[in-house]
């Protein structure tokens, strides 16, 4: 997935906020906390281009590693349900469950390593065929980029939605 990561973030977690408001996050904090949590797998990049040089798939680093944001889904789960201090775990919750549906979205077209680290094979649900020389061509070209368009547009009908809601209260 290349440009719905971000929205994908902004999705859930704009239709979550309702559900956790009572425990006490500002809807601007909720909302910065699962927006980098949607797209914290792909700060990897740095350290690919920084210091791997392309030397491996991103995708085989632990930052990629869905058993990764599953244990830390878990814990941040735990800690919602057994701290006193609600707020500090409820962000930790959709940064981590937004870090989770990275793996997701990552999984429809590219590989994921879903069994890492016991087993090092990459298992994809589309295989997108290498065509052009530029990769990411090859994604934009691909049927599969329409989930992506479908996700940038809800989240900007979400967004739109929002902001004449906020109009329509200073008027
Ligand atoms: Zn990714």
């Amino acid at each position: 997935m290349i440009v719905a990561h971000l929205p994908a973030g902004y999705i859930v977690s704009t239709l979550l906020f309702h559900r956790f408001e009572k425990y006490g996050a500002s809807r601007l904090i909720f909302l910065r906390a699962g927006l980098l949590g949607s797209i914290a797998p792909d700060l990897d990049m740095i350290y690919f281009y920084g210091f791997d040089h392309r030397a491996h798939p991103h995708h085989s680093y632990f930052s990629h590693f869905p058993s990764v944001w599953l244990l830390l889904l878990t814990l941040a789960i735990l800690c919602f349900q057994h701290c006193k201090q609600k707020k500090l775990a409820l962000l930790a919750l959709i940064f981590t469950g937004n870090g989770m549906l990275h793996m997701l979205l990552d999984y429809i077209s590219t590989n994921i390593y879903w069994l890492a680290p016991f087993v090092n094979r990459p298992f994809a649900l589309i295989t997108v065929p290498s065509v052009y020389q530029d990769w990411w061509l090859n994604f934009l070209l691909h049927r599969s980029f329409a989930l992506e368009i479908l996700i940038v547009l809800w989240a900007t009908c979400l967004w739109c939605r929002r902001r004449l809601a906020r109009h329509e209260l200073v008027e």
